[in-house]
C-alpha cells in the first residue's frame, strides 16, 4: 500500500470525521470531552499536591493548607462525577457503534447496482474494508480512539510544559548545572523517546498490515469451512450424507499452518516496542536525574520534585503518543481510503429522473427492442436479439427449456440489469430514463429462489413493520395459504422461522412459496411477475393456483414462466425462449399444433407421462 501524503492524510481524516459525525452522533464529542476530563484531572492533583506539599514543608500556614485540601477535595470529586457520567454515555455509544457502522455497508449494499453485488472484486473490495473496520478496527474506530489520544496528548503537552517550565528557568548554586545544555538534553531525550516509539509502531504496523490482506481469505474461508457447513440446516443434509466434513478439515488445515506462520511475525511485533521501551527508560533516566540534581543544588523544594517528575514523564509520554499517533493516522488513513473507494462506486442505476405516470387503468406497455445482454464476467449472452411486446392486460407466458434465458429477461425487465445491446421501452421511453424507485414500484415479482424473511407472516407479506392486516390477510387467503394461516399460533403476528426464537414456525417450500405470492398481490403494482410460481406446490395446489389465475392477476398484466405446460392454456400469448432467442410467439392452441416448434416438443415430451 502506498504511503500518503500529509495533505491527503488530512483531506481523507477530515471526510472520515465527517462519516462519523452523520452515523454515529456524538460518538466523537463524547469521548473527546471524556479525555479531556481524565487527562486535566492527574495534572490538576499534581499542582494541588505540590502546593500542598511546599506548604507543610515551608510556608505552614494552615487557612492555605486548608484550602488546598479543599480544593483538591472538590475538584477530584467534580472531575469523577462527570468522568462516570461521560465514560457510561460514551462506553454506550460505542458499542452501538459497531451497528452504526453496519449502516454504512448496509446503505451502501442497498444502493448499489444489483450487478456490483455479483461482481467478485467489488464484494471483495467491501468485505476488506468491513473485515478490517471490524476485526481491528481499521479506518473509522481507529479515527473514533486516535482522537481520545489527540485529546490527552494535547492536554499531556501543554500542561506538561506549563508544569515543568519553571525547572528550566529555576536557579541552583551550582552554575553548571544550570547551563542550558543540560536542559536541551533533557529536551533531546524525550524526543528521542518518541521517535523510538514511533519507528517501532511503523515497523508493527508494516507487519500487521501484511496480516490484513490476508483477512478476506481468512474469515471467508473460515466462515464457511468451519461454521456454514456444519451449522447451517440447509446444507447439513448433503454435508452428512456425502461426508464431506474432509473436505472441510483439508481447509481449515491450511487455516492452521497460516496461523502458525503469523507466530513468527508476533515474536517481531513484539520485539519492536520491547526495544522501543529501553530507549525511553534511559531517556527517562537522564530526565529524573537532571530534576535530582537541581533540587539538590538547592534550585527548588521537595514539593517541586512531586511536580517536576511528573511534568517530565507526562511530556515524554505525550511526545510518544503524538508520535504514535502520526503513524497510527498513516495506517487508518488507508484503510479508509480503501473504504471510501468502495463507497464512491458510481451507481448507475439512480441516474434516471423521469416520473413514472401514476395511470388508474394501468395502462403501461413495455417493448423489448433488439435486446441482448451477457453476464458480466461470462463469454456467450444469454438473451440474443429478443423483440417483444406486451400488451395491457396481457397475460404473457414465458417458457423453454432450463438456462434459455426466461428469468434474465425478468431481470433485465426489473432493471436488476441493464442490456448489453437494444433497449427496454416503458409507454415508448427507455426504462434507464425512469427514477428507479418508481419504475421498480411498477413490478410484483415471485423470483424462483424468492426469499422470505425471520419476521411475522404478516410483516413478510407487506414488506413493512405497519401494515394493514385485513389486506394481508385477503392476499394470503387468495395465494391459498388460508387455511395455515388459520392454525398460525398467533395469526399474522406468528414469527416465521427459528433464527430469532423458540416460537417460530418452520414453514414448508410450498407454503413459502404461497406466502411469497401472497407478498406480490399485496404490492398491487400494475405489472406481476411469477417465476415458476407452482414449483414447489403439490398438485392440488398447484391446480388451485393455476384455476384463480386469472382472479390472482386480476387485470394487471402479468407474465409467467413456468415448466408445467398446461399452465399455458391460461395465457392470452405464450413466447417460447430457445438458447437466449425468441423462437416462437403465439396463442397456446396455435403453437401446439406447429409440430416443427419448439413449444411442441415441449408439449407433447410433458404430455406424454399426463396421457
Ligand atoms: P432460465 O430461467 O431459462 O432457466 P436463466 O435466464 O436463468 O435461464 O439463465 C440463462 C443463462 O444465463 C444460463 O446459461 C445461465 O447459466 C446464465 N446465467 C444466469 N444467471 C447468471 C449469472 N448471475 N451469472 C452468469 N451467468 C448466469
Amino acid at each position: 500500500m502506498s504511503r500518503l501524503s500529509m495533505r491527503e492524510r488530512f483531506a481523507i481524516t477530515v471526510r472520515g470525521f465527517g462519516m462519523l459525525k452523520r452515523y454515529c452522533p456524538g460518538l466523537v464529542r463524547d469521548k473527546a470531552v471524556y479525555e479531556l476530563i481524565s487527562s486535566l484531572q492527574p495534572f490538576v492533583s499534581v499542582w494541588f499536591s505540590a502546593r500542598i506539599l511546599d506548604e507543610i514543608m515551608v510556608e505552614k500556614r494552615i487557612e492555605a493548607l486548608a484550602v488546598l485540601v479543599c480544593g483538591i477535595v472538590l475538584i477530584n470529586f467534580l472531575c469523577a462525577a462527570c468522568k462516570g457520567l461521560l465514560k457510561r454515555v460514551g462506553d454506550e455509544k460505542e458499542a452501538l457503534m459497531w451497528c452504526w457502522f453496519g449502516r454504512i455497508f448496509s446503505d451502501k449494499q442497498m444502493s448499489l447496482d444489483f450487478d456490483d453485488l455479483e461482481n467478485a472484486k467489488i464484494q471483495h473490495q467491501r468485505q476488506e474494508a468491513e473485515e478490517n473496520l471490524y476485526m481491528f478496527g481499521n479506518g473509522l474506530a481507529q479515527l473514533v480512539w486516535g482522537t481520545a489520544v489527540l485529546v490527552r496528548v494535547g492536554v499531556n503537552l501543554t500542561a506538561a510544559l506549563f508544569l515543568a517550565g519553571p525547572l528550566f528557568v529555576s536557579r541552583s548554586e551550582n552554575a553548571a548545572v544550570d547551563n542550558p545544555l543540560w536542559a536541551a538534553v533533557v529536551v533531546l531525550c524525550i524526543l528521542a523517546g518518541g521517535i523510538c516509539n514511533s519507528r517501532a509502531t511503523v515497523k508493527e504496523n508494516e507487519i500487521f498490515m501484511r496480516w490484513c490482506k490476508g483477512t478476506v481469505w481468512f474469515n471467508r474461508t473460515f466462515g464457511f469451512f468451519g461454521r456454514e457447513l456444519y451449522m447451517n440446516p440447509e446444507r447439513a443434509k448433503d454435508v452428512r450424507i456425502y461426508d464431506q466434513s474432509v473436505l472441510a478439515e483439508r481447509e481449515l488445515d491450511k487455516l492452521i499452518r497460516q496461523g502458525q506462520e503469523n507466530q513468527g511475525d508476533n515474536f517481531w511485533m513484539a520485539l519492536f516496542p520491547g526495544a522501543a521501551s529501553v530507549v525511553i527508560g534511559l531517556a527517562n533516566g537522564v530526565c529524573y536525574l537532571f530534576v535530582a540534581v537541581k533540587a539538590f543544588f538547592g534550585a527548588f523544594g521537595v514539593g517541586s520534585i512531586v511536580q517536576y517528575v511528573a511534568a517530565l514523564s507526562r511530556l515524554g509520554e505525550g511526545v510518544q503518543e503524538f508520535m504514535y499517533l502520526l503513524s497510527d493516522n498513516q495506517v487508518y488513513c488507508q484503510h479508509l481510503q480503501k473504504l471510501f473507494a468502495y463507497l464512491d462506486l458510481p451507481n448507475r442505476r439512480y441516474q434516471g429522473s423521469l416520473t413514472v405516470e401514476k395511470r388508474d387503468d394501468n395502462e403501461y406497455d413495455i417493448e423489448f427492442r433488439d435486446v441482448s445482454f451477457r453476464y458480466p464476467g461470462t463469454d456467450r449472452d444469454a438473451l440474443s436479439h429478443v423483440n417483444l411486446k406486451f400488451r395491457i392486460g396481457e397475460k404473457l407466458a414465458v417458457v423453454g427449456r432450463n438456462g434459455s434465458g426466461k428469468t434474465t429477461l425478468i431481470k433485465l425487465l426489473c432493471r436488476l440489469y441493464d442490456p448489453t445491446q437494444g433497449e427496454i421501452l416503458l409507454n415508448g421511453v427507455e426504462i434507464s430514463k425512469y427514477d428507479y424507485d418508481e419504475y421498480i414500484a411498477l413490478f410484483s415479482v415471485v423470483f424462483q429462489d424468492f426469499k422470505l424473511f425471520s419476521f411475522s407472516l404478516g410483516q413478510n407479506v407487506a414488506a413493512g413493520v405497519t401494515y394493514d392486516k385485513e389486506r394481508a390477510k385477503e392476499c394470503l387467503i387468495k395465494a391459498g395459504l388460508g387455511e395455515r394461516l388459520e392454525e398460525m399460533p398467533e395469526g399474522l403476528d406468528t414469527c416465521l422461522y427459528r433464527d430469532f426464537g423458540e416460537n417460530g414456525v418452520e414453514i414448508s417450500g410450498g407454503e413459502a412459496q404461497k406466502a411469497a405470492l401472497a407478498r406480490a398481490l399485496y404490492k398491487d403494482a400494475p405489472f406481476v411477475i411469477l417465476d415458476e410460481p407452482t414449483a414447489a406446490l403439490d398438485p392440488v395446489a398447484e391446480y388451485e393456483v393455476y384455476s384463480r389465475f386469472n382472479e390472482i392477476a386480476g387485470d394487471r398484466t402479468a407474465v409467467y414462466i413456468s415448466h408445467r405446460l398446461s399452465s399455458c392454456r391460461f395465457c392470452d400469448t405464450v413466447v417460447v425462449f430457445d438458447k437466449g432467442r425468441l423462437v416462437q410467439k403465439g396463442g397456446h392452441d396455435e403453437l401446439v399444433l406447429a409440430k416443427d416448434g419448439m413449444y411442441y416438443q415441449l408439449w407433447h415430451a410433458q404430455a406424454q407421462y399426463y396421457t
